[in-house]
Order: C-alpha cells, then sequence, then structure tokens
C-alpha cells in the first residue's frame, strides 16, 4: 500500500454528531473528534495508513488546535495507522487498553482473519490487510476498565471485548451517545465498499472477517443496547440518531446470532 493516496472525494466530514461529537470519514472508516466545554477535544481512532494528512487537515480547519489525546477503540489497522505520526506531531499520548497492547507493542499480530465470514470486498480482501504487529512506542497509554479518562470527561469508557480482545466504547449518558467502534456497524461490515453507494443506514455486527471472539462480541452488544443510546457513530457506517435508535440496537442484541455471526461461526 506504499504510497496509497486516498482521493479527496473520499474525505467526508460527519458535521454535528452530537454536542461536541463530529467525524471524518475517510474512504470506509470513521474517526471523531470530541470536544469538552473549554474547546480542548479528544481524537477518537486513527484511520487508515496514508491519512494523517487528511486528519491533520481537518482537525486544523475545524478543531482550530492540537488535541490533548488519541484515544483507540482497538488496534485493528483501518482505526491506528496515523496514530503514531499524528501523536508524534502533536505530542500527545495514545490510550488503548491494556489487552490490547501486545498488538500495539510490536508483540503480536491480530489472528488471520475468517475467509469463510461471506459477503463482500472486504471479506475477500481481507487477507491482504496488515495485521502487525504495529508498534506505537512510548506515547501508548492504559485506558481503565471503566470510569472516565481526563481528556475525555464526560465520557464512560465501556469494555466490548470481543471484536478484538481490548476492544473498549465510549458513552456519554447525559445526552446518550455512543461511540462503539467496531462492536457494531451501520452498514454491512463485510461490504463497506458496496453499501457505502446506497444503502441506508442500519445496525449490523461488528466486521466478521477479523472478529475473534463471538461470545464476547454478543455480549459487548448487549451491554451497549443496555446503554439504551440515541446517537450511535460507529467506526464504519453513517452515524444514527433518533428515538428509535434503541430500540434498534435492543434488536441487533437479541437476533445476534442471525444477524452478526458468520455462518462457519454459529
Ligand atoms: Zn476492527
Ligand atoms: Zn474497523
Amino acid at each position: 500500500m506504499e504510497g496509497v493516496a486516498i482521493p479527496a472525494e473520499q474525505v467526508i466530514p460527519l458535521d454535528a454528531i452530537a454536542q461536541g461529537v463530529r467525524g471524518l470519514r475517510i474512504a470506509f472508516v470513521n474517526v471523531f473528534a470530541v470536544s469538552q466545554p473549554d474547546g480542548s477535544w479528544t481524537l477518537i481512532d486513527a484511520g487508515l495508513p496514508f491519512t494523517a494528512g487528511h486528519i491533520r487537515k481537518w482537525a486544523e480547519e475545524t478543531l482550530l488546535r492540537p488535541p490533548q489525546a488519541i484515544v483507540l477503540t482497538h488496534g485493528h489497522f483501518d482505526h491506528v495507522s496515523a496514530a503514531r505520526e499524528l501523536a508524534d506531531d502533536w505530542s500527545v499520548p495514545i490510550y488503548a487498553h491494556p489487552d490490547e497492547f501486545p498488538y500495539l507493542t510490536g508483540q503480536q499480530s491480530y489472528p488471520a482473519p475468517n475467509l469463510g465470514a461471506g459477503g463482500g470486498l472486504m471479506s475477500m480482501l481481507s487477507p491482504l490487510y496488515p495485521r502487525g504487529p504495529i508498534d506505537l512506542g512510548a506515547r501508548l497509554q492504559p485506558l481503565p476498565d471503566s470510569g472516565q479518562l481526563r481528556e475525555l470527561s464526560q465520557w464512560d469508557i465501556v469494555r466490548t471485548p470481543g471484536h478484538t480482545p481490548g476492544h473498549a466504547s465510549f458513552f456519554r449518558a447525559a445526552d446518550r451517545v455512543l461511540l462503539p467502534g467496531d462492536a457494531f456497524c451501520t452498514t454491512k461490515p463485510e461490504s463497506f465498499f458496496e453499501a457505502a453507494l446506497a444503502q441506508a443506514p442500519e445496525l449490523h455486527g461488528p466486521p466478521a472477517y477479523f472478529t475473534s471472539d463471538w461470545d464476547a462480541a454478543r455480549r459487548s452488544v448487549r451491554q451497549l443496547a443496555s446503554l439504551n443510546a440515541t446517537t450511535v457513530a460507529p467506526g464504519h457506517g453513517k452515524p444514527l440518531t433518533g428515538p428509535e435508535v434503541p430500540a434498534a440496537l435492543a434488536r441487533l442484541a437479541d437476533e445476534f446470532e442471525r444477524i452478526a455471526v458468520p455462518d462457519n461461526r454459529r
């Protein structure tokens, strides 16, 4: 993928998701900027390889100052690839859950993808995706199991293992906004490219080709559904907001086996 440039038309701002929450879609992955009342902000996830320039430009033009931190939902290549470069530029820490550290400290690669997950182009191409190990060096800091980070005050950390061992989500109870990372998607995750063309947003499970523990993934979706979020902004797909969102999430949890788990993992 050396030198691959993502064209400008594939870089789409996601404005006004909720109070102080905006996003940027680059190709098929979203990153988010979460602002605090004092104007400081934190970057959630850090995109595909070669996207640091897009993220930096967006941040400088819309947030007007560097963030306080980069927080990772998990370490897959499509969420982490610009983290090191941006953190070095901005001199900020990168937070991730310690259970994700082996994949972020150069020790371990993620398991091979489930080629039988079925569906579209994303599954077919999955053997080509970088699985690490990547090394974020000394900037990596442990995300607590629960509670809040100083750089993300108002947001509860929700441990949501399954898609990866150290996956984390973030929930702001005051207005019930949920950033679930890859715990679930609002587009059919095996077909991001096809879905981006036409499909209306709807709830789907985590990207199946890269989900390692389906029992844990099911429990995590159940836990996220119990939060009754009315706005969800996942790593893949469009943000969804409205009074119907809690029922849609409850349905995803109830029918997780049918909707999310691939045939060869049931
Ligand atoms: Zn992922
Ligand atoms: Zn992803």
